[in-house]
């Protein structure tokens, strides 16, 4: 179970912080200098997950002082901890003590959320901003007392805390692919091919029910949903209107999966019709696969034709994954599994806070973002908001064009190595 250790120093309302996420309601006991706690743990459970957290208590300011024993329990916490959130009283502003705990959080590997705590009301709001000084990112205001922004700082603490499997729900089920394409490049005769082999056909996993449209399918030592494949064992329908519901159905396989693996006829000129359903994979922010399927089609002088198509088509998706396949021989169907599982890898990809503005403050440095009405935008902070897509937020000074994003995006790329999924990157504009 992942632990939240909560630090700062006396009076900042840790305690009743603690409270607020573990739900406890008893009176509040406030950190009294001079009155030494045991450092303990509490069970926290936010939107279905399961974390700890790590009180640290009051202590005794040592033979040393406050600001050497606050810089002592932030050390611990780093060591201990797998996110931090370091209060601060808003009201007070930064003291040289939580400055003290700043400089030393500032180096961890660990996530720092930045609490901007007894921000009651409105007004108090743009003392929590003055916390950016803390060099910590983005302070959140909230309220311990009333829970105002409570609720926004567990999300946050949850996007940042490592996953673990959650009991009763889909996730540790199989994994959900989409096979599409437009009709004909092959997606029966490939479903038939991964589960030609009787022994691939599942039709049991224990604790999961298998939805009658879906298949599960073994490939690779590993159980896998194809999602919404019963419309792909019926012949293709010509009366009007049957494109617009194929394409329904489609759109729908691919909000249910988590990959997709878009089929296209490596024997014709890349179509319209491809792109189409490659874009509806691209908005909902799936893992994507490329299968270019009839390869035994494919001669010498298709295959050069073919890299110019991707080269022009395919370049809005240049992480993705490609396997040339033949559906018809059976030729590299096998190489979809480990394309599917790098996909997938990167798509459920978290970045830790540290580590993440490490990097991003060197690429900054090196490539500062162009000008903007005479003035530079600054990059404060940045932080992985989600995953599945893994989905960023720089928070900067100023608009960062286009150009600059992608360049980003670029680096992000290689550093990181997020091949066969989306990245989204979003930016915040704080003054
Ligand atoms: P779907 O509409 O995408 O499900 O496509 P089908 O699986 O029904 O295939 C359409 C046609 O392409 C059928 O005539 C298949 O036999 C043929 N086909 C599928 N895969 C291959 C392949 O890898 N090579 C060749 N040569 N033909 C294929």
């Amino acid at each position: 179970v992942p632990t939240l250790a909560v630090v700062g120093r006396p009076n900042v309302g840790k305690s009743t912080l603690v409270n607020r996420i573990i739900g406890r309601r008893e009176a509040v006991v406030e950190d009294v200098p001079g009155v030494t706690r045991d450092r303990v743990s509490y069970e926290a459970n936010w939107s279905g997950r399961r974390f700890m957290v790590q009180d640290t208590g009051g202590w005794e300011p040592d033979a040393k002082g406050l600001q050497q024993s606050v810089a002592r329990q932030a050390e611990q916490a780093m060591s201990t901890a797998d996110a931090i959130l370091l209060v601060v009283d808003a009201v007070v502003g930064a003291t040289a003590t939580d400055e003290a705990a700043a400089r030393v959080l500032r180096r961890s590997k660990t996530p720092v959320i930045l609490v901007a705590n007894k921000v009651d009301d409105e007004r108090t709001e743009s003392e929590a901003a003055a916390l950016w000084s803390l060099g910590l990112g983005e302070p959140r205001a909230v309220s311990a007392t009333h829970g105002r922004g409570t609720g926004d700082l567990l999300d946050d603490v949850l996007a940042v805390l490592p996953e673990t499997p959650r009991e009763g729900t889909g996730t540790a089920g199989p994994r959900r692919v989409a096979l599409v394409g437009k009709p004909n490049v092959g997606k029966s005769s490939l479903l038939n091919k991964l589960t030609g082999d009787e022994r691939s056909v599942v039709h049991d996993v224990a604790g999961t029910t298998v939805d009658p449209v879906d298949s599960l399918v073994e490939l690779g030592g590993k159980v896998w949903r194809f999602v919404d494949t019963a419309g792909l064992r019926k012949r293709v329908s010509h009366a009007s209107g049957a494109e617009f519901y194929a394409s329904l159905r489609t759109k729908g396989a691919i909000d249910a999966a988590e990959v997709a693996i878009l089929l296209i006829d490596a024997s014709e000129v890349i179509s319209e019709q491809d792109l189409r359903v490659l874009s509806m994979v691209a908005e909902a922010g799936r893992a994507l696969v490329i299968a270019f399927n009839k390869w035994d089609l494919v001669d010498e002088d298709r295959r050069g034709q073919l890299e110019r198509e991707i080269d022009r088509d395919l370049m809005r998706v240049p992480w993705a994954q490609r396997v040339n396949v033949s559906a018809k021989t059976g030729r590299a169907v096998q190489r979809l599994v480990p394309a599917l599982e790098t996909s997938l890898a990167s798509w459920d990809k978290r970045i830790p806070t540290g580590r993440l503005n490490t990097w991003l403050k060197e690429v900054v440095a090196a490539t500062p973002p162009p000008m903007r009405g005479g003035r530079l935008p600054r990059i404060m902070f940045a932080t992985q908001a989600t995953t599945r897509p893994p989905t960023f937020v720089l928070f900067t000074t100023g608009f960062l064009e286009a150009g600059y994003r992608r360049f980003i995006e670029r680096r992000l790329r290689e550093e990181f190595n997020f091949d066969g999924s989306p990245v989204r990157i979003s930016v915040r504009i704080r003054e």
